[in-house]
């Protein structure tokens, strides 16, 4: 199959979150099993040309692009994601992706992304590569499969391209104000018609895309089903629920690759399931990192996060109190709302010999924690897939987390375990969002982590959980078939 996969981030060339990690390993991994895809994001400021070896495609120079009834010049630059064969364009138009960051509030946001949909479809075009597959992520893609199907079903080229258009969050939809629609050209009818891409009285890119694509997916199963929900879909479950039988979750992978102890080149020591002993070295690294002291009996808990309300912090702000009274250290790693920075911030300075806090985003950090750390915090009120707790379970640190999403799917609690007699637990979770549920699960994995032979246990049923790429491309795979031969 020849498969296009679009998306606005894409590690190493851009990251905000999980679909980066995503969109930079899932296509290899469908490369592996002998099929054709490319990979399309925005050129933005932080894209060195230089140090990815991308090159120009001169051939191609500009195509005038339509956004707001004005033709705009696009330019074009291959290269491929690292240590592979996976094509991935780049689309240049600095007047729009030369910002400070990825994402902005600026008033052009929806032009930009229009700008980098037709690109996308135009760059197909010209590169006379007949797509099978268009594969969208998120909100900056939402509109493609009804541009392909309405303004360019003029195209062939389109004539037997299915899409599946992916959701990684829903809490991101690219809403905008009804004359959106005139930018990109969209009909009319289309917001007319209840329901499909109009929502609150706005152009809802997401809700488009999720209309008008042949196959939806979300990132794990159990956020699959609590997104058919009000509680979770901000207010997408009715179109959800209207497209159900053709929305699935599959559950991320991990790139072990990057992610795995024995090979990782961001931490000091490396170690193995067979040989825990460097986990304890890189403990002591971490703890003079934060100018904390080490005491080999007393658990560190790390966190690596955005700070954003998502992630579970006011439920974790309003138990810091109590925890700051029960016997262990925390790290914390994170960037994002400034009242969360603030308050962890102060809370840092008051218990300053046994909380150490790094405001921003640092990715050998985030490898030395996961490295070690005993256990790692993650409290979400909801979590599509999560990816640090899967991290969490390779490096042997046990994770905190409460029973949603892709946590849910990932985070086996030792003691709901145990009592079904089993003993393959490999972390600790609560349903309830509230502090005292959070508490509760902190001071249990704490009690659990002074009974060595338990608490090895517990490390050594996460390390051996496998959530590499492989499954997950497989069920895509499947769905791509699906999808064409609707
Ligand atoms: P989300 O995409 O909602 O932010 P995920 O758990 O799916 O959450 O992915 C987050 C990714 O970003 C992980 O790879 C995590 O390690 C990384 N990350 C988040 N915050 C930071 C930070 N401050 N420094 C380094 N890495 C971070």
């Amino acid at each position: 199959m020849k498969i296009a996969f679009v998306a606005s981030e894409v590690v190493p060339f851009a990251k905000t979150g999980g679909l980066a990690d995503v969109a930079g390993s899932l296509p290899k991994e469908i490369k592996e099993f002998g099929h054709d895809i490319k990979v399309f994001m925005p050129k933005y400021f932080s894209v060195d040309e230089k140090r990815f070896g991308l090159e120009y495609i001169s051939w191609i120079g500009s195509i005038p692009i339509r956004v707001s009834g004005r033709s705009l010049d696009v330019h074009f630059h291959k290269g491929y994601l690292p240590n592979s064969r996976v094509e991935i364009y780049f689309i240049d138009y600095p007047r729009f992706f030369h910002r400070h960051t990825i994402y902005t509030n600026d008033i052009d946001e929806d032009e930009r992304f229009i700008l980098f949909s037709k690109a996308v479809i135009e760059l197909i075009q010209k590169l006379k590569w007949k797509p099978d597959i268009v594969h969208l992520n998120d909100w900056q893609t939402g509109l493609i499969p009804l541009l392909i199907k309405d303004n360019y079903s003029w195209d062939k080229i389109f004539n037997k391209t299915a899409t599946v258009f992916t959701i990684h969050n829903i809490g991101y939809q690219g809403s905008f104000p009804k004359e959106t629609l005139y930018k990109a050209e969209i009909n009319p009818r289309f917001f007319e018609s209840p329901g499909q891409v109009e929502h609150e009285g706005k152009l809802n890119f997401l809700k488009a895309g999720i209309s008008f694509t042949d196959i939806i997916t979300t990132v794990s199963e159990t956020y699959a089903r609590e997104l058919l929900l009000p509680e979770y879909s901000f207010g997408m479950h009715h179109v959800l629920n209207y497209r159900s039988e053709d929305f699935y979750g599959i559950l991320n992978g991990i790139d072990y690759n990057i992610w795995n102890p024995e090979t990782d080149k961001h931490i000091p020591h490396n170690y193995s399931i067979k040989d825990l002993s460097g986990k304890l070295e890189n403990k002591k690294e971490l703890l003079k990192h934060f100018g904390l002291a080490f005491n080999g009996n007393i658990p560190v808990i790390a966190v690596i996060s955005r700070l954003a309300v998502q992630k579970g912090f006011d439920i974790l702000l309003s138990s810091m109190e109590y925890l700051m009274s029960l016997n262990f250290q925390l790290v914390l790693l994170g960037s994002g709302e400034y009242e969360y920075e603030s308050a962890f911030n102060a809370l840092a300075n008051k218990y300053s010999h046994k909380f150490g806090i790094y405001v921003g985003y640092n990715n050998d950090l985030s490898h030395l924690i996961e490295a070690g750390a005993d256990m790692f915090l993650m409290p979400s009120h909801y979590e599509p897939c999560g990816l640090n707790q899967i991290y969490s379970l390779k490096y042997g640190t046990v994770p905190i987390v409460r029973k949603t999403g892709g946590l849910a799917d990932t985070v086996k609690d030792w003691d709901e375990m145990s009592a079904l007699g089993k003993d393959t637990g490999n972390g600790y979770s609560f349903t309830d969002y509230n502090g005292y549920a959070l508490t509760n699960a902190v001071e249990r994995s704490i009690r659990d982590f002074h009974n060595k032979p338990v608490w090895k246990k517990i490390q050594t049923n996460g390390m051996n959980e496998d959530f590499s790429w492989k499954r997950s491309a497989e069920k895509y795979i499947n769905l791509y078939k699906k999808a064409s031969r609707k």
